[in-house]
């Protein structure tokens, strides 16, 4: 064993020890069936934990409960500054476990305990922090009327924003509690009660946030958390008491979930998948062109929704790029993720790990060179080499799907209009990134690029102030920004005749 390795704190011991159950108003309780899911260490694909498999009945005494707490006012009613004590103190809580927390969160997800640390868990206070400000900031806008429908009426008309009511929040396995606390703080910001469904492959550091919310002033019923796969979700989202579902997953369960939120008209806010592109100009510095790469391609092992998969160099850099950046792949250390000094960890599941080498595998199948990485080392744990791919038709999926792992294709191009276009080409758009000085060519490619959000020298870089979402199948609205809330709200109009 690595001398470097973390030894888990005893109160991570303790709470894998613990019988998980559901959080429900306040309380736990088992799943009605007794069906359990079992939660999985990817670092050695040993069983670490079980939690309770929701059904349909767990479900809706959670959207039960939540309702019951949305219309007795019990949170909605608070003084917004309330509210925001309550998420302040949240935060403090978050920053007082964040060590259990990160190593919760690495023991189950299997990242890097350093992105733990700095990111998953360092970063969600200031995120929250940042939401809870925004509690106190809700408004609406006074307008003149001027259609005199009756004679010698005077009007008086102002918009007001409510909470929208019980939100479903879903959230995925690549940062289970900070895109858990994505969806979940700014609905309570608002002054919704939500209902919690981490993904059932990383549903333990959830479990925890719920008794720290409790803990932090979160009347029973404001935030409840169901533990559970698809079903689960697909009965929160079905359900007729939840008026809102925020989901961040993968395109195709973002659009089941918008065919059947359409059914009933429930608000839908959706992050979803990306295939981001990183362009590289033929006057970007080599060594930070691919020092970005690295990190672009290879951080939280390739399972990042903005991760750049798909590089275009041009041609004048492109074989001393690949060199340098298939060296580099080839150089990663891999290992568990509570060795601080292990570059690449496990991928999150089995499953996920077969379905990263079956791209790999098709992409080799037509015509393409893989030519770092790429196979499965022996030994336990759901561990992938990172993979560098040249010589990829663009029409292959490898260029097109997204494969949310530790692979990255490169592709040389002469004429920079053709970087841009086959950077657009997928019907996906979270994020591209170009690396240039070139501010002339930096302000003409920006606009181009059909990405919400474009990085220039940089990637994947994130912040509650800046508006994060997709264009295309990417997904619907934005998270983060100084507006994060409206999507939990509903616009009133009043007319006031006087
Ligand atoms: P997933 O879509 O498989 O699952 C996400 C969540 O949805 C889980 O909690 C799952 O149990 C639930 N779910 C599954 N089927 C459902 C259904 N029919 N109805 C309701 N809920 C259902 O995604 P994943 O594999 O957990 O996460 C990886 C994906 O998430 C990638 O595609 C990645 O790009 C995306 N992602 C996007 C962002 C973003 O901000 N755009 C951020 C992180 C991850």
């Amino acid at each position: 064993m690595n001398a470097m390795r973390v030894e888990i704190n005893p109160e991570v011991a303790a709470f894998l020890a613990r019988e998980h159950r559901l959080f429900i108003d306040g309380e736990w309780s088992a799943a009605v069936s007794g069906a359990r899911i079992a939660v999985f260490d990817p670092a050695t694909g040993s069983q670490i934990a079980s939690v309770p498999r929701a059904g349909a009945e767990d479900v809706d005494r959670a959207v039960a409960a939540a309702h019951r707490a949305h219309e007795s006012g019990v949170w909605s009613g608070l003084p917004p500054a309330t509210r925001e004590r309550v998420l302040l103190r949240l935060a403090d809580l978050i920053e007082a476990h964040a060590e259990e927390l990160a190593q919760l969160e690495t023991c189950n997800q299997g990242k890097s305990i350093n992105i733990s640390r700095m990111i998953d868990v360092g970063a969600s206070p200031s995120y929250l922090r940042y939401v809870a400000g925004l509690a106190t900031k809700i408004t609406g806008e006074t307008f003149d009327v001027s259609i005199q429908a009756i004679p010698g009426a005077r009007f008086n008309a102002y918009t007001r924003r409510e909470p929208i009511g019980v939100v479903a929040a879903i959230a995925p396995w690549n940062f289970p509690l900070a895109i858990g606390l994505w969806k979940v703080a700014p609905a309570l910001a608002a002054g919704c009660t939500v209902v919690l469904k981490p993904s059932e492959v990383t549903p333990l550091t959830s479990l925890r946030l719920a008794e720290l919310a409790l803990e932090a002033g979160a009347p029973p019923g404001v935030l409840n958390v169901v533990t559970g796969d698809g079903q689960a979700g697909q009965a929160l989202v079905a359900h007729p008491l939840v008026s809102k579902v925020t989901f961040t997953g993968s395109t195709a369960t973002g659009k089941a979930i918008a065919r059947a939120a359409a059914d009933r008209m429930a608000r839908t806010s959706l992050e979803l998948g990306g295939k981001n592109p990183a362009i590289f100009l033929k006057d970007a510095p080599l060594e930070q062109a691919v020092n970005g790469a690295l990190v672009a391609a290879f951080f939280n092992n390739g399972q990042v929704c903005a991760a750049a998969s798909r590089l275009y160099v041009a041609r004048e850099i492109y074989s001393d790029f690949v060199d340098a950046l298939s060296a580099a792949a080839r150089g990663m250390s891999l290992g568990p993720g509570l060795d601080p000094a292990a570059q690449i960890n496990p991928l999150v599941s089995a499953e996920h790990r077969d379905k990263v080498l079956s791209h790999v595998s098709r992409a080799r199948e037509g015509g393409a060179r893989i030519i770092a990485g790429g196979a499965a080392p022996p030994g336990a744990g759901y561990f992938i080499e990172p993979t560098v791919i040249v010589d990829a038709a663009e029409s292959l999926p490898i260029c097109r799907q997204e494969v949310f792992g530790p692979v990255v294709t490169i592709t040389p191009f002469d004429d920079e209009r053709d970087a841009i276009r086959m950077a657009n080409d997928t019907p996906m758009g979270l994020g591209a990134s170009l690396w240039t000085n070139d501010l002339k060519k930096t302000m003409d490619y920006v606009p181009r690029l059909k990405a919400g959000t474009v990085w220039v020298n940089c990637h994947v870089f994130v912040d509650p102030n800046m508006p994060f979402g997709g264009y295309k199948e990417s997904g619907v609205g934005r998270d983060f920004g100084i507006r994060a809330l409206e999507p939990y709200t509903e616009l009133k109009s009043v007319c006031i005749a006087h």
